[in-house]
């Protein structure tokens, strides 16, 4: 390349930071005010729904084992820390994968990285709850939510705040077994998961054991979701701050091939203010 070559090169670059030097220096408003910008400066509020793994979580009736870790080095013996672990795949707050139950196929580790990240959606049935350990949401509550806050838009992730969570991690009382041992709180109802794989939701998720109501024998929302290949979150913490409307979740399950599930780190994200709304 020649000096004339090389003067133009020098101009080109000269133009080029020209160009997107105020972009750097003054960028667009809706970048500075986006939702993940706002983790730093404190607009943008940040929960963690899973709770702590340890051996005192409430494990599904009938589990013998659930969770045993054992120290495999010590900072004083060998100058470093570790420790190994063994877990059921659906313990404390987990995520179902489709291949849980038929005619769902996809792993946990086949699940596309893009439907780990969606708008939440809650529905509010603490009220209900606390009236009807059998309650199961209808199809209705979706629809009253879509009415205030506009139809649920495709690859939202839908969680039932049941109230549920308060009685975590008692055992006696989170199952509410009877003297049958039938366990008692509420669920999704099978017309609502239908409706909610017709709005081409990522998955649904809840603060209680299971996606279905626990007197459930047949698991009705378990086979439509995830037959239909949407996953589901179990044991969620903290729904009760989430807004109905407004915060985006962020999923993220362990990558264990061929996992049927496995547990799950689950986030919201909201702007503290303006689009914030609580019942
Ligand atoms: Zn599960």
């Amino acid at each position: 390349m020649g000096v004339s070559g090389r003067l133009g090169l020098s101009a080109a670059v000269v133009l080029v930071l020209m160009m997107f030097l105020p972009m750097v220096l003054f960028p667009q408003k809706s970048e500075r005010d986006s939702l993940l910008s706002g983790i730093a400066n404190g607009k943008t509020r940040v929960l963690d729904l899973s709770y702590a793994i340890n051996d005192k979580l409430v494990p599904w009736p009938g589990d013998k084992r659930w969770f045993e870790a054992q120290v495999n080095a010590t900072v004083e013996k060998n100058g470093y820390f570790t420790r190994s672990f063994w877990m059921l795949e659906h313990y404390g707050t987990h995520l179902d994968a489709p291949i849980h139950f038929p005619p769902g196929k996809a792993t946990v580790d086949h699940i596309p990285a893009k439907r780990f990240f969606g708008p939440a959606v809650v529905l509010d049935v603490s009220a209900e709850g606390a009236k009807d350990a059998d309650y199961q949401a209808p199809a209705s509550r979706v629809e009253e939510w879509e009415k205030k806050h506009g139809r649920i838009s495709e690859g939202s992730i839908v969680l039932l705040r049941t109230g549920w969570a308060s009685r975590w991690p008692d055992a006696g009382k989170y199952r509410n077994q009877d003297a049958q041992g039938k366990m008692h709180f509420p669920g999704f109802s099978a017309d609502a998961a239908k409706l909610l794989v017709s709005r081409k939701v990522s998955g649904i998720g809840c603060d209680t054991l299971s996606v279905d109501y626990g007197a459930s024998e047949d698991f009705a929302v378990h086979h439509l979701v995830l037959g239909a290949g949407l996953y589901q979150l179990e044991n969620l913490s903290n729904l009760s701050e989430v807004p109905e409307a407004g915060a985006f979740l962020v999923v993220a399950p362990i990558k264990l091939e061929g996992g049927s599930g496995g547990p799950a780190r689950v986030f919201a994200v909201w702007q503290v203010g303006s689009n914030e709304v609580r019942k």
